[in-house]
């Protein structure tokens, strides 16, 4: 399985990092080798000082595609989380002003937090979906998937032009404003609506 994510979804998080809105949807992905085991804490890597959550929704490709048009994407996918793109904004940073590819930001091992999934037919509106993240019992994001430039079924149209789109692949579509270091000890509690989708502990 392939983990397709989307940079720069959301206007104020854009604003945040003093970023230019994209024409096209940012597009990188994360080995498998990058998903925090179940259960497992999330280990501070030795390589960065400034490891940033970044607390998304996400989808569960469920059907092989190629070009799929915005109007049938939803048949592609029956099941959304809630996850973690960890990051290495310090390494991403000196990535970015060299214009060099982001992978050892945004790829590390344990760098994918995969939340529990719940069937599509749960939610009301795709489009309409509270998501937030809890550092500490203490609300560091909140977001909407009505916020995004890109909508789901937008999104995977997009990707499936250039990716085929296989069972079990997981597309991470972006995060909202908030993100922030996480430091040794911290307790990160995403919720999805009104479920907990993961809880995970930094070492
Ligand atoms: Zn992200």
């Amino acid at each position: 399985m392939k983990i397709i994510c989307i940079g720069r979804n959301y206007t104020e998080h854009i604003n945040e990092l003093a970023n230019e809105k994209p024409t096209d949807p940012v597009v990188f992905m994360k080995p498998d080798s990058a998903i925090l085991l179940k259960n497992f804490p999330f280990v501070i890597p030795a390589f960065s000082d400034d490891i940033h959550y970044e607390v998304e929704v996400l989808v569960k490709i469920n059907k092989v595609g190629k070009h799929i048009e915005p109007q049938f994407a939803h048949k592609y996918y029956d099941e959304i989380g809630l996850g973690i793109d960890f990051t290495a904004r310090d390494v991403q940073q000196k990535c970015k002003e060299k214009g060099l590819p982001w992978e050892k930001a945004k790829a590390f091992d344990g760098s994918a937090v995969l939340g529990e999934f719940y069937p599509k037919s749960e939610f009301k509106d795709i489009n309409n979906i509270h998501f937030s993240l809890l550092k500490n019992g203490q609300m560091v994001q909140k977001g909407n998937s009505g916020e995004m430039l890109w909508k789901i079924d937008e999104l995977i149209s997009y990707v499936s032009q250039f990716f085929t789109l296989k069972i079990g692949d997981i597309i991470f579509t972006g995060t909202p404003a908030g993100v922030g270091k996480v430091a040794s000890k911290d307790e990160l509690i995403g919720i999805l609506e009104d479920k907990e989708a993961f809880r995970i502990v930094v070492k």
